[in-house]
């Protein structure tokens, strides 16, 4: 899965945009590009070791290398409660 760091969409595919820089003929660069806006800048994403949902932002790597969301987990200090 990929997300797009532009508008935010999660896609299965990128699609192919191919940037000419003016010239009309090949070779012409072959971008990768969000299906829904366009943009370029896309990244692959994973899913979230505890919910299971596709991580779209921010996420928290654990000591034992799991990868999991905002959403399950919360900071707290001790000093704080
Ligand atoms: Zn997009
Ligand atoms: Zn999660």
């Amino acid at each position: 899965m990929m997300i797009c760091a532009d508008c935010g969409e999660l896609f299965e595919e990128a699609v192919d945009l191919f940037e000419i820089h003016g010239f009309h003929y090949p070779p012409y660069e072959r971008l990768h590009a969000c299906p829904h806006c366009k943009g370029i800048d896309i990244r692959d994403t994973f899913r979230c070791e505890l919910c299971g949902e596709w991580i779209t932002g921010e996420y928290i790597v654990t000591i034992d290398d799991n990868r999991i969301c905002c959403e399950c987990y919360t900071r707290h200090d001790i000093f704080d409660d």
